[in-house]
């Protein structure tokens, strides 16, 4: 709690130890907000709805969305909308305040579960909370872009005795330095957070980021909605990819422990096993196939054409390389969704396939179509 990274540095940007995609470009966020009015639309417009952001960092995707939704105004002139924030770092909620509202906030409100409220400079309120389970429920479309990562992991090392857990242990011959050990036996964590189908030698589980997973699809199922998460990660195929990052360079997990951003893949597979049947999912896409879907090669013409210096038309061709080549961040980040049975299926369309028109297909996942 107090000297944990995202308590003490939380270093996302240039200047941190980090860089993310809604910092890299406006065209990211922009598509995301894009994709949520979409979901609305096609979901017939409900006449409220709260986005919930999981882990804003600096708040820029939030502040790139309502940014859209305030372009769209015409389509969304009906809607209530509100924003969610869950965040648990006191530095990066300051910095969401300023970005989002000019840092007119009013800290404990009375009337809410909420830690501080504000209005954005486009006019919605916005809310921050520590933990998801103080959101209230409601119709919600849910984000999480590089945050089911940044939540610790258990790590298991499969031995001709069984499973053993990877343990934290204090190196006996040097001085303040830390190693890695084997359980000498099965632990509880070794009794429970192993599927039994594993096939793999080593794995890394989060159960924190299960417990989260379950709770969006309760909430999804009982309360409508969806949830978009974007994260670099695979599908249930990767082993070891526990590493530690400081000013931008890989960096040693066990060393100076709270200085670096520590990271792991997610396991997708695991995401889906967790959602328990309680709402259909989709993904995981690579980065590059979604954004390509959702039109980024025509939002890159329109801004390319508006911007008069050369500068501004390299930064901008720039980031786009940044978050489509397969290279950099195009192949290993992913997106995954999580939706209700009946936006994938009509409940009457199994007995009369022709009965109804079809659904509109999920935009990311498939082209957009806005009509
Ligand atoms: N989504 C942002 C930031 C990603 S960094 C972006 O893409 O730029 C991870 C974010 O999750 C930070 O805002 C961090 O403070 C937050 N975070 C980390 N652990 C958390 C937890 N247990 N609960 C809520 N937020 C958390």
């Amino acid at each position: 709690p107090s000297q944990g990274y995202y308590t003490r540095r939380g270093g996302v940007g240039e200047s941190g130890d980090f860089i993310t995609s809604p910092e890299i470009s406006q065209v990211f966020g922009e598509l995301i907000g894009i994709w949520y009015i979409s979901e609305w639309m096609a979901m017939g417009k409900p006449n409220t709805f709260q986005l919930v952001e999981l882990g804003p960092g600096r708040g820029t995707l939030t502040d790139d969305i309502l940014r859209v939704f305030k372009q769209l105004t015409s389509v969304l002139s009906k809607c209530d909308v509100s924003v969610h924030l869950v965040e648990v770092s006191p530095k990066l909620s300051e910095i969401q305040a300023v970005m989002l509202t000019g840092g007119k906030v009013q800290p404990n409100p009375e009337d809410k579960s909420a830690y501080m409220k504000g209005i954005s400079k486009t006019g919605i309120p916005i809310f921050w909370y520590r933990d998801l389970q103080d959101v209230p429920p409601g119709y919600s479309f849910y984000l999480a872009h590089e945050f089911f990562d940044a939540l610790p992991i258990h790590k298991f090392q499969r031995t001709e005795k069984g499973w053993r857990e990877v343990l934290v242990d204090i190196d006996p011959e040097v001085p303040d330095q830390l190693r890695f050990v084997l359980s000498p036996s099965r632990t509880p964590a070794t009794q429970n957070f192993i599927q039994p189908e594993e096939t793999r030698d080593h794995v890394e589980v989060c159960p924190e980021a299960g417990v989260i997973v379950q709770r969006l699809a309760s909430r999804i199922e009982k309360d409508g909605g969806a949830a978009l998460v974007a994260d670099y990660g695979h599908d249930g195929t990767k082993t070891d990819t526990f590493r530690g990052f400081r000013n931008h360079k890989l960096h040693d997990v066990l060393s100076a422990p709270g200085t670096a951003d520590l990271t792991a893949d997610v396991d997708f597979s695991y995401l889906r096993k967790m959602a328990q049947g309680r709402t259909a999912t989709l993904g995981p896409i690579k980065q590059r196939e979604f954004l390509k879907n959702m039109g980024i090669d025509l939002r890159l013409q329109v801004l390319l054409q508006n911007s008069g210096d050369t500068a501004t038309r390299e930064q901008l061709l720039h980031s786009y390389d940044m978050l489509m080549n397969p290279e950099k961040m195009g192949d290993c980040f992913n997106f995954f969704a999580l939706l209700p049975h009946h936006r994938l299926v009509h409940p009457d369309r199994k007995d009369k396939p022709e009965s109804k028109s079809p659904l509109p297909p999920v935009a990311g996942f498939s082209e957009l179509l806005l009509k």
